[in-house]
């Protein structure tokens, strides 16, 4: 199986081509990512009607150059996964349009692909990622624990009940004047601070579930950054906030192992999503993994944050399972990746 992914849900145009074996082994073939960044810098975020724009401008040269660099023409491709939400809707129709005007001229199955099943799969392109995981998937959007049985095979054991990880993330960042997204460019900035020095509030302090919360964090983070004179002072913030969202991620994640643990007896603990990109995060969780005795995997950096090849993935895998999508596949602005969280509390996806 050889499938082409199409990905436009946010702020990155991105095409890709994977290539999925007899064996369950996937290869990238090609994976190109246009990123919009400059586009929004000036607006401190991403503006939903010049990402549609800009989506349609460069979608079809993204696809044409992942064809070429994946080396194989619209006849080497078995079929065509286009992201169909959750994101913005305005951007995802260009790609989901796209998608399936390819699939209805060469003749090719369409696979609308939910971008968090994307997500959820990313650790499996390359790397060893074997059915079931725990995942902690943290995104800009999205922080969810989920138990992870197969594609189309989730059950959620917490999530955010406020902001997304990386959500917290950004809006500190452009407090901090550092630009958007605020992610990389906090991580860059805490490297030189002291995360000591700065007290922030511990989240859910008491509770059991495996829910997160951030906006206390973000509260308490906006005033002490009134409080900061010296670039010193920022980098001492930057350094405190990283490390609080960081123990946050993992003490939840260490409830949801010893929870998970019950019921499984292979181990692996897989985080994806762009905040799986910040190191700090990567070696915390890799840690406590090993502390209760789980495997550590996560994506290489460049799926962490949107790429069209975890798309391509999901869209293999449920390609390999015979199934295929109606070519009037609708986009989904909103699109839990759980059964249970599309019928219970819509708030928490
Ligand atoms: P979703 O997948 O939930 O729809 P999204 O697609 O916008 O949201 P991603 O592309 O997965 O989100 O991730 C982007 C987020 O990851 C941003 O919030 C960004 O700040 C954050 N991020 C990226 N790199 C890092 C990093 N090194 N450290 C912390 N956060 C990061
Ligand atoms: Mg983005
Ligand atoms: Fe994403």
């Amino acid at each position: 199986l050889i499938v082409l992914g199409i990905e436009t849900s946010c702020d990155e145009t991105a095409a890709a081509v994977v290539r999925l074996g007899r064996d369950g082994r996937s290869e990238v073939l090609s994976s190109v990512v246009h990123s919009q960044t400059e586009d929004h810098a000036p607006f401190g975020g991403v503006v939903p009607e010049i990402a549609a724009r800009s989506h349609v401008e460069t979608i079809a040269p993204t696809v044409e150059r992942a064809l070429a660099d994946a080396g194989v023409g619209w006849d080497g491709i078995t079929g065509v996964a286009a992201t169909a939400g959750p994101g913005l809707v305005g951007g995802v129709m260009v790609g989901l349009s796209f998608g399936k005007a390819a699939a209805l001229a060469r003749g090719l199955p369409l696979i609308a692909v939910n971008h968090l099943e994307g997500h959820a799969v990313s650790a499996r392109l390359g790397a060893e990622a074997p059915y079931p995981f725990l995942l902690l998937l943290v995104s800009g959007g999205h922080c969810q624990l989920l138990e992870v049985r197969g594609v189309g095979e989730v059950t959620r054991l917490g999530a955010t009940i406020d902001d997304a990880a990386g959500e917290a993330f950004d809006k500190i960042a452009k407090a901090l004047g550092l630009g958007y997204p605020g992610g990389p460019a906090l991580e860059r900035l805490a490297e030189g601070g002291d995360p000591a020095r700065f007290e922030l509030p511990r989240a859910l302090l008491g509770r059991k579930d495996m829910d997160f919360s951030f906006s206390g964090l973000k509260t308490a983070a906006f005033r002490l950054v009134e409080t900061c004179e010296t670039d010193q002072d920022r980098a001492d913030l930057a350094a405190a906030v990283q490390a609080a969202i960081a123990r946050q991620l993992t003490e939840r994640t260490e409830r949801a192992m010893a929870d998970y643990a019950q019921r499984h007896d292979h181990r692996l603990l897989v985080v994806a999503g762009g905040v799986a990109a910040n190191r700090t995060i990567r070696a915390r969780l890799e840690a406590a993994a090993g502390r209760h005795g789980f495997r550590f995997t996560a994506p290489p950096l460049a799926f962490c944050t949107d790429n069209a090849a975890m798309i391509a993935q999901a869209g293999a895998e449920r390609l390999a399972r015979g199934e295929r999508s109606d070519i009037d596949a609708v986009a989904r602005p909103r699109w839990p990746l759980d059964e249970a969280a599309a019928l219970a509390a819509p708030s928490h996806a």
